[in-house]
């Protein structure tokens, strides 16, 4: 456990953005964690939770909050049954490598996900028609001072959603310490870990590793949940596994011609805000604010960030 005292914000997001935390406490063990729980809610003393802080936006303002900081952990196989059980720290891309090494299907398309497993479980995170959603089995969570575990329906999971996501929004805080994984059934090893190298490669082709940016910064759209009169403007061959890109509305409304400040949409990607440099949390909210008026004047359609606001 470590805890550093005025530390910069942008340090910790790889959108590089954020003033200064008064405090940041940072862990890896589910049981470090608890410890550090329990004794933050006996003395009262507010907090926020931080993982791998790839789809956050500090406040430029800094917080005064205690943030808990949860990286690292362990992974425990149980080859039984294609399960296993990894605290909320470790990196997603550790949990694919370890599945893809034991030849087990399932985790392959999510390969190069930055972030935890907990931050991945937070907004089921997803990619190329797999989410989090698929693969969960339980969640251990601690619940105002109690340890319990939570099934895939207790979840309740949706696109980028989940009990824990909607619970954050209140006073109300659910924190992941540990996730149990079932994969659906063995296939070969070499095949696996050659698939999960042909989508790093095209992922890294979009974000390259030193681009400061929160990954696409607005939801895509259920079709499910548009109405008629929306869907009506937007081409069919545009629909992806029964969603719109966002992208596609962005690139419509001219969005990669946008910046303010140093907050600029990519010229490759028009759902990719990324920080030049100088960028401030404020820019980047200015900016959202007027690629979500475009879309919503020209489709009738309101955008939604998947980034979370700290
Ligand atoms: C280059 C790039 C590409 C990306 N590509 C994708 C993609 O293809 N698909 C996709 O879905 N996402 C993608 N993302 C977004 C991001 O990687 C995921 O949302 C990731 O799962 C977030 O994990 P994290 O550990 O970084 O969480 P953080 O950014 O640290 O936190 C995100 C939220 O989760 C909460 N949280 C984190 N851990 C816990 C916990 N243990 N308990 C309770 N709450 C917790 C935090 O409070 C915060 O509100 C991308 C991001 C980047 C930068």
């Amino acid at each position: 456990m470590n805890i550093s005292t005025n530390a910069k914000l942008q340090d910790y997001s790889n959108f590089g953005l954020g003033g200064i935390a008064s405090k940041i406490i940072t862990l890896s063990t589910s049981d470090e964690l608890i410890n550090v729980l329990s004794s933050l809610e006996q003395n009262k003393e507010p907090y926020k939770i931080l993982a791998g802080g790839t789809n956050v936006v500090f406040p430029d303002e800094g917080l005064t909050e205690t943030l808990i900081h949860i990286k690292g952990g362990n992974i425990e196989i149980n080859n039984t049954d294609l399960g296993l059980t990894a605290d909320s720290g470790v990196l997603l891309m550790d949990v694919v490598r370890k599945t893809l090494g034991l030849g087990w299907v399932g985790m392959e398309n999510l390969s190069g996900i930055p972030g935890t497993i907990g931050g991945a479980v937070y907004g089921n995170a997803g990619a190329y028609g797999t989410e989090l959603k698929d693969l969960v089995d339980e969640v251990e969570i601690f619940d105002q001072g109690k340890r319990k575990w939570l099934s895939n329906t207790d979840c309740q999971f949706g696109y980028r959603t989940s009990v824990f996501k909607n619970h954050l929004r209140s006073d109300l805080k659910l924190i992941i310490l540990k996730v149990k994984l079932k994969l659906a059934g063995r296939g070969d090893a070499n095949e696996l870990k050659n698939k999960s190298q042909e989508i790093i490669q095209i992922r890294e082709q979009k974000y390259s590793p030193e681009l400061k940016c929160p990954g696409s910064y607005f939801k895509n759209l259920l079709v499910s949940e548009l109405t008629t009169e929306q869907l009506q403007s937007i081409p069919k061959d545009k629909i992806m596994f029964g969603k719109i890109p966002a992208g596609y509305l962005l690139e419509e409304v001219d969005a990669k011609s946008k910046s303010v400040g140093d907050i600029k949409v990519a010229d490759f990607h028009a759902n990719l805000l990324y920080n030049a440099g100088n960028g401030t949390a404020k820019q980047a909210r200015e900016l959202a604010e007027i690629l979500k008026q475009l879309v919503l004047g020209k489709f009738g359609i309101r955008l939604e960030e998947e980034v979370r606001y700290f």
